[in-house]
């Protein structure tokens, strides 16, 4: 459970005079200057920037007028969010010196409802790893144990919440890297409906997968957050044009007559203690009123072998833009073909190096039908597995993560290791459905457990509604 204020109590009192917004983002800010050389969350601090806009939010309240739901809270972004004049790294060398044109839809419409923005935080590079641990800036530590990794890959989102350096933060989930940090660093972490939430501003890693989604001290104020950016965008041909749901009447719906799915052929792999901590959230729910049933969804198992290359082959041709060209660094070389490999060469890292590889050789004539096509069909049947199931439940529970945090460098030499991190989370990036972690018990050496809640597309008012009763039970901060 967390110790730090919501969001919402951060907004209603600032909103109500009774505080004042610079005070807020001052303590915050004071918890950066504190920590943040020994967890290092950010990639860039924005403080003068947030004290202006908070001087500003509370000029504005002293004149009268509403500011909106998140008045005064301070918000952390993910570097890979673009942010007009700021710099936006995705934590790589190759868009070293790059500033967008152009703000995020999310980022102007948390502006927009009274978000201070405290910073850029750091993620493995263009999101592409579970630790923090490929940024090119160095890793992001967990801030319950400095020993070991966040989580990732928005590592330093997950942790800037955890260590109260913001009261909230926006990650980008592709095959988990909001669930799965939120797990390891004891937060509530979403993933939304593919659509739910504009891409506009979020730098590509597989276009078909990635979505953006709030990290927060708990369910309600995730619903909050969720709510202020979700909804159509004209600017993201991906988004569900229709209004997205209310969220807020589902937090205290209870699950009773809810029917909640345990998935009985889950791939194995989990510690006990993470299995223990998924079977009490059962029984839980059960005492609360749920029914809960068996489903079996048999492509499940699939999922991380399907991901690991149409994640890959999207990033492959996503990246290509990154030539030293238009963004970022450039190495100079004797012709444009040595230029574009010297600045390729130097400006990615090793991980980023290797899913590109990976994704072009799936994608490549011969190997397309055997490698690409086949994940694709995968993909399909994910799809109609999760459908039959979701004719019997309304929701269903696994865990988030297959471990608590881990200790540094324990996976870094074993990229399939790594890549195992993910495999509870992929199948809802895969089919597009929205899917949460929740802390929910605690493992080894008294480390957060998640448990992960996952619902049909827009079906995010019954998950918010299983998570909150998780939450409930666990004596979360749902106040
Ligand atoms: N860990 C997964 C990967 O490395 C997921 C990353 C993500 O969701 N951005 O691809």
């Amino acid at each position: 459970m967390s110790t730090f204020q919501s969001a919402r109590s951060i907004a209603a009192s600032v909103s109500t005079g009774e505080s004042s917004a610079v005070d807020v983002v001052s303590q915050h800010l004071a918890r950066i200057e504190e920590r943040e050389e020994e967890v290092h969350a950010f990639n860039l601090v924005l403080r003068d920037e947030a004290l202006q806009s908070a001087e500003r939010i509370d000029e504005r309240i002293a004149a009268g007028e509403q500011v909106g739901p998140l008045a005064g809270v301070p918000i952390a972004l993910k570097d890979n969010l673009c942010t007009r004049g700021i710099p936006t790294t995705c934590s790589s060398n190759i868009l070293d010196g790059w500033r967008p044109p152009y703000d995020a839809t999310v980022v102007s419409r948390l502006a927009d409802a009274g978000a201070v923005f405290v910073g850029k935080t750091n993620l493995d590079e263009f999101a592409m790893g579970s630790s923090t641990e490929n940024s090119a800036f160095g890793p992001t530590r967990n801030p319950l144990d400095t020993s070991r990794v966040p989580g990732g890959s928005s590592g330093g989102s997950a942790a800037a919440v955890a260590a109260g350096f913001s009261a909230m933060s926006l990650g980008s989930d592709t095959g988990g890297s909001i669930r799965q940090p939120a797990a390891l660093c004891g937060v509530v972490g979403v993933k939304p409906t593919y659509g739910a939430v504009s891409r506009l501003g979020l730098i590509a890693f597989a276009s078909s997968l990635d979505q953006i989604g709030p990290f927060t001290h708990d369910v309600a104020d995730a619903a909050l957050l969720l709510e202020c950016m979700a909804g159509h965008d004209p600017g993201d041909s991906t988004s569900i044009p229709q209004p997205f749901p209310s969220l807020s009447e589902s937090l205290d719906r209870g699950v009773a007559g809810l029917r909640i799915g345990r998935i009985v052929d889950l791939p194995s792999g989990a510690d006990a203690d993470v299995v223990a901590s998924v079977d009490r959230a059962f029984e839980v729910l059960a005492d609360a009123g749920a029914e809960i049933i068996d489903v079996t969804i048999p492509a499940f198992t699939y999922g991380l072998t399907a991901y690991y290359l149409i994640a890959p082959a999207e990033a492959s041709s996503n990246l290509a833009r990154y030539d030293g060209v238009r963004f970022g660094s450039r190495v100079e070389a004797a012709d444009t073909n040595s230029m574009y490999m010297a600045t390729r060469g130097e400006g990615f890292g090793p991980e980023v190096k290797r899913r590109i590889m990976l994704g072009t050789y799936a994608l490549s004539a011969g190997y397309y039908d055997a490698y690409y096509g086949k994940a694709l069909k995968v993909r399909r049947l994910m799809a109609q597995d999760f459908a039959t199931a979701y004719e019997s439940v309304d929701a269903l529970v696994t865990p988030a993560s297959p471990s608590v945090a881990f200790p540094f460098g324990s996976k870094t030499s074993d990229p399939l290791a790594m890549y195992l991190c993910d495999t509870y989370t992929i199948p809802s990036n895969l089919i597009g459905h929205p899917a949460m972690s929740v802390p929910f018990g605690a493992g080894e050496n008294d480390l957060p457990i998640g448990v992960q809640v996952l619902a049909p597309a827009m079906g995010e008012p019954t998950m918010f509604a299983v998570a909150a009763e998780l939450e409930r039970s666990a004596g979360g901060n749902h106040v």
